[in-house]
């Protein structure tokens, strides 16, 4: 038996939950689709994932640390007030909730946590939604996620064509399913079958693999067409690379981080000049080692869901399956 309720009363459940939470739902807004706040007029993007992955949720494009005023010699640190709001995403898919996993891997652990990272995790709860049909690009399958069913969510929540199912996870997600409980029948499900993938990769003993293939001439070949424009990393839901600036006037100033990617010159660029990626090569391979083999070396997981979302978005068509194949077939 599962909790179900009609997918066209679905906003009765979010709004609801709107009441207690800040509710991110998947919303299209003139073609791109991402997590927005909910409210009556937005327009629910169900049918497929996002294109721009929840990671901006918990490490935003750019986000201010602290501000600072100097003056002659001193220097005033001042906090900057924390947000406190509970918020809830409806709708993170398998693939999302893994990146997630990848990012908890960054910035929590090790002996170190970020606490603007940690504060944003831990006052959001999560409903995974299960896909249907696999978009074109997505291979998740082939990177150990199961598209059905999410890791790390609180409430499960199951695509079941013209209804929406609804599973509790954790301790969490059952307060949060008693709340919408009033508006939710009781049912025996079924839940349909997923669809075929169009694109797989076989990973198997890549990692390993990428470990002597460092100065390997299939880098030269493989960066060729890329156009070092960073798309990719911008989109892919597990990228994490991040700059810290000051904005200053005056004596007042506010530290600010914002996303970078190992795709531009100036990101190894030194300040003696010095630049230990000079050209495209290096930083392709940066990008696949990184993803491959260095991430797999230090967390034991990939840095890939699989989720497509650069191969989609690439210009010039750079796919990441296709790398991996190259590289299983490398002598
Ligand atoms: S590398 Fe590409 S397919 Fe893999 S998680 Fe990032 S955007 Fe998705
Ligand atoms: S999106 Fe494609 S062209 Fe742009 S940096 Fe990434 S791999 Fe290169």
């Amino acid at each position: 038996m599962m909790k179900i309720i009609a997918k066209e009363r679905l906003p009765e459940v979010l709004q609801l939950l709107a009441k207690d939470y800040n509710v991110l739902v998947p919303a299209k807004f003139e073609g791109v689709s991402r997590f927005t706040p909910y409210s009556a007029d937005v327009e629910l993007a169900l049918e497929e994932n996002v294109l721009m992955p929840p990671k901006d949720i918990f490490f935003p494009q750019t986000e201010k640390m602290y501000k600072f005023k100097a003056k002659d010699k001193s220097l005033e640190i001042e906090e900057l007030p924390v947000e406190k709001e509970e918020q809830l995403i409806f709708g993170i898919r398998s693939c999302d909730l893994k990146s997630l996993e990848c990012l908890d891997q960054v910035f929590l652990t090790k002996g170190y946590v970020d606490h603007f990272y940690k504060d944003k995790r831990d006052r959001t709860a999560l409903i995974a939604l299960s896909c249907l049909q696999p978009q074109e690009a997505c291979f998740c399958g082939s990177m150990g996620v199961d598209p059905q069913n999410g890791v790390g969510a609180d409430i499960q929540a199951y695509d079941l064509k013209d209804k929406i199912g609804f599973k509790a996870i954790s301790a969490k997600g059952q307060e949060i399913l008693e709340k919408i409980s009033g508006l939710l029948a009781e049912e025996e499900v079924t839940i349909p079958t997923f669809g075929e993938f169009n694109l797989k990769a076989d990973i198997e003993g890549v990692p390993e693999k990428l470990q002597g293939m460092f100065d390997h001439p299939l880098w030269a070949d493989i960066c060729r067409k890329c156009l070092n424009c960073g798309a990719c990393t911008y989109v892919c839901p597990t990228c994490h690379c991040f700059d810290i600036d000051s904005e200053v006037r005056g004596e007042d100033g506010v530290k600010i981080r914002c996303w970078d990617t190992c795709m531009f010159g100036e990101y190894t660029q030194m300040a003696g000049g010095h630049n230990p990626r000079p050209t495209k090569k290096e930083r392709v391979r940066n990008r696949f080692m990184h993803k491959l083999r260095y991430f797999p070396e230090r967390y034991k997981m990939l840095l890939c869901t699989g989720c497509g979302r650069c191969v989609v978005k690439c210009p010039v068509n750079l796919d990441i399956t296709a790398i991996i194949k190259k590289i299983k077939e490398a002598e």
